[in-house]
């Protein structure tokens, strides 16, 4: 089976980006950030909040996640109920962030990542990916763009969503998550050495699709 992974700090355009580079591949598109929020989720539903005291590996015994394809979109569920929508607020971003820090929420997400990666060919964007989850994946991309533009992506998607935020919360949470997600212990996210560097600032959303379609397909041709 053939995997591209593609890694990168929040709001790099990864899930716009890599849903449609799998579409002109005809693979499959694993959004692995959804499953890490969507255990955020489940944790904000027991009362916990981003310090996490609380009973970790008891309360992921009592956690159902997986995701399923309709109509080829990926779906998210948190103990049988669709929670594709809700795990897209700012609360559930720091949130999932939260979570990945702690070693039991990424082994109990590993396996379900691998699997997918085993029986289809993927495009799987995340933080640890080319690192972690598929070491041995075919092409591997980092992709980045400057904080501003990030941030600044973001803050259109939310703005259009009708969520009522600033663009210096959207700055702030974004800079803080990246470093969480940098500097924790386990997995964190860094660029694989023998990941191509995708750097998107000041590009518009098809130049960005250019660029990575255009790694991806050297990156298939010397495999
Ligand atoms: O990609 P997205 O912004 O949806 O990810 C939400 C959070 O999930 C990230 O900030 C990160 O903490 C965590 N995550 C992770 N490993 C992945 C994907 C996401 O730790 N492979």
């Amino acid at each position: 089976m053939i995997s591209i992974a593609i890694d990168g700090p929040a709001g790099a355009g990864k899930s716009t980006l890599s849903r449609k580079v799998a579409e002109q591949l005809g693979y499959i598109y694993v959004d692995t950030g959804a499953l890490y929020r969507a255990v955020g989720l489940k944790f904000s539903r027991i009362g916990a909040d981003t310090e996490l005291n609380c009973d970790i590996e008891g309360t992921l015994k009592d956690t159902k996640v997986d995701i399923r394809f309709v109509d080829g979109e990926q779906r998210v569920f948190l103990d049988n109920e669709d929670v594709s929508g809700e795990i897209r607020t700012p609360v559930a971003s720091m949130m999932a962030s939260a979570v990945s820090a702690k070693p039991p929420v990424r082994a109990f997400l590993l396996e379900m990542q691998r699997l997918l990666a085993k029986e289809n060919n993927v495009v799987m964007d995340g933080r640890d990916i080319g690192t972690v989850v598929l070491p041995n994946s075919t092409v591997k991309i980092y992709l980045t763009a400057s904080a501003e533009d990030r941030a600044q992506r973001r803050y259109d998607e939310l703005v259009l969503k009708g969520e009522n935020v600033t663009f210096k919360e959207v700055y702030d949470d974004m800079v803080k998550r990246d470093y969480n997600d940098m500097h924790r212990a386990i997995a964190p996210l860094k660029q694989a050495q023998d990941a191509v560097v995708a750097d998107t600032t000041g590009f518009s959303p098809e130049q960005s699709l250019e660029l990575l379609l255009k790694i991806v397909r050297e990156g298939l041709e010397n495999r």
